[in-house]
């Protein structure tokens, strides 16, 4: 990969765009600059950058707040970097370059029998997004984050160009870049450590609970499952608060499959590797008014989808894409949020500090936040970067209509729970918070300014996010 000389390239193809994340809530206009090939970037930094614009790197824009938005500056667009480059399936290794999305990436490991081993709620990432916000998956609990399975990253920055950087190479660089929401540079390529994959099947235990204890008790039971994931009712009143639908997989084994194609079930549920690249099954139409999601409607809503679920089911075969990824069969469903947009708030609370996870259950019904989506996980041990957000304990990612009356307050209120408990919100979902409370909550952030300060001495990386919540230095 050598950087062509200035003078030899065209501009990249640009124009002016109100740019915002999945949420909509918090817009800003930049100018959108659409990367063709790996030296752009190198190029683009090296000499048409200047420090006062600034620039961002954008992939699919699933992050739902902004950080892949710059106001005034530039955003480097890198989708159409999206060529899977090599798969070595003896090593289990993919290459793939920035704009790859886990969708692509998981339609051509198929074939070899291999997967990816971290997955977003979410097919339509891209391997650089999920990278700079080190994603979890339903098995951080098991198997970590994407910061343990990123072999290697060909990164863009400032100061030094394009560099190959590995966890042996740079570890600071490296785990810095794994959550550092594209803010100490440009990844432009990634290798990344795939796993065998028997079948595109799991088997599900799901398991309705009444209540939030009951819920606890059966999220905190010692983990057998590669998988866990539950989704809380949190506005069913009284004993019944914290009501749940847990689903807990494993992989099916490929002897298991066999027998369920006997029985006649196949590619309609999504036994084929083509059906992870196919569309929506609906699209919720633009302009949606986005008025179905009062409070009285959002409980009801909650009561139907828990009661919609069996007490107690074991075994059940589902294909990956509906396991993984239910929400992408409903297109633009954030247009459901009408055109105020929505706000995800996901906290971790540390284990040991359940009372204060109830505490904040008890906060988001005191304060009739009209939650539909509440979805609940176990985190297993940190690992990696100075902003990587999970740490070990328990996970909540609430889903808000951004219009909710009161909803500044409450959350605020919610901040200093989570922060009083030693727990911390997700970046890249956050839209709202503070400077002095992410310091709070992110005690390893001199790490990342200090490798900051060495990759960008200028300060040329810069977001809204960065600039709202402190993390592109005192001058931006
Ligand atoms: C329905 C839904 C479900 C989700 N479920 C989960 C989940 O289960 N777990 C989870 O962890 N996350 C989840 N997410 C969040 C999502 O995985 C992350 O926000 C991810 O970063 C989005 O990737 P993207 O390609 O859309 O990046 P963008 O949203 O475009 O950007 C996200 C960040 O990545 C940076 N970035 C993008 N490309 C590059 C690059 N080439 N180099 C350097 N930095 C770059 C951007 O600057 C920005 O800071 C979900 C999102 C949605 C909409």
């Amino acid at each position: 990969m050598s950087v062509t000389e200035p003078a030899a390239r065209a501009p990249l193809a640009s124009e002016e765009r109100l740019l915002s994340g999945w949420g909509r809530s918090a817009p800003s206009r930049s100018r959108l600059l659409r990367v063709r090939a790996v030296e752009d970037v190198a190029h683009f930094l090296s000499y048409e950058a200047h420090a006062a614009r600034g620039v961002i790197a954008r992939g699919a824009a699933r992050n739902y707040g902004d950080a892949a938005q710059n106001e005034g500056g530039d955003v480097l667009d890198m989708t159409g970097l999206d060529r899977i480059l090599s798969i070595d399936a003896e090593r289990g290794l993919v290459r793939a370059q920035a704009g790859a999305t886990v969708a692509q990436l998981m339609a051509r490991l198929a074939p070899h029998r291999l997967t990816l081993p971290v997955v977003p709620g979410t097919r339509h990432v891209t391997i650089a997004g999920a990278i700079a916000s080190d994603i979890h998956g339903k098995n951080h609990h098991r198997d970590g984050g994407m910061a343990r399975h990123v072999r290697s990253l060909a990164l863009c920055t400032p100061a030094g160009g394009l560099e190959e950087v590995t966890p042996e190479s740079d570890p600071e660089l490296f785990y810095a870049t794994l959550g550092g929401m594209g803010l100490t540079g440009v990844v432009v390529e990634a290798t990344i450590a795939a796993e065998p994959l028997a079948a595109p099947w799991v088997a599900a235990d799901v398991d309705r609970t009444d209540g939030l204890a009951e819920t606890l008790e059966l999220m905190a039971a010692e983990e057998r499952h590669r998988y866990s994931v539950a989704w809380l009712d949190l506005l069913a009143g009284g004993a019944s608060m914290g009501r749940a639908v847990i689903s807990q997989a494993d992989p099916l084994p490929a002897d298991a499959v066999v027998t369920l194609r006997r029985r006649g079930r196949r590619a309609a549920t999504g036994d084929d590797p083509t059906t992870l690249t196919r569309g929506t099954v609906i699209d919720v139409p633009r302009g949606f008014p986005g008025n179905v999601l009062r409070p009285g409607a959002v409980r009801a809503f909650n009561a139907i989808r828990w009661r919609a679920h069996p007490r107690r089911e074991r075994g059940r075969p589902i294909a990956l894409a509906p396991y993984f990824f239910p929400l992408d069969a409903l297109g633009g469903w954030n247009r459901l949020y009408g055109p105020a947009g929505l706000l995800q708030y996901q906290f971790v609370i540390p284990t040991g500090q359940e009372g204060e996870l109830e505490r904040c259950f008890e906060l988001i019904r005191r304060r009739r936040l009209p939650v539909y989506l509440a979805v609940f996980k176990r985190f297993g041990p940190a690992f990696g970067g100075p902003l990587s957000f999970p740490i070990a304990g328990w996970t909540l990612a609430i889903d808000l209509p951004a219009a909710t009356p009161g909803l500044g307050e409450a959350l605020d209120e919610l901040d200093e729970l989570v922060v009083g408990a030693g727990g911390r919100v997700y970046l890249s979902k956050d839209v709202r918070l503070r400077r002095d409370v992410l310091a709070a909550m992110y005690p390893q952030l001199e790490r990342f300014r200090t490798q900051r300060a060495r990759v960008d001495p200028e300060g040329l990386l810069r977001s809204d996010l960065g600039r709202r919540v402190g993390l592109c230095g005192e001058l931006w």
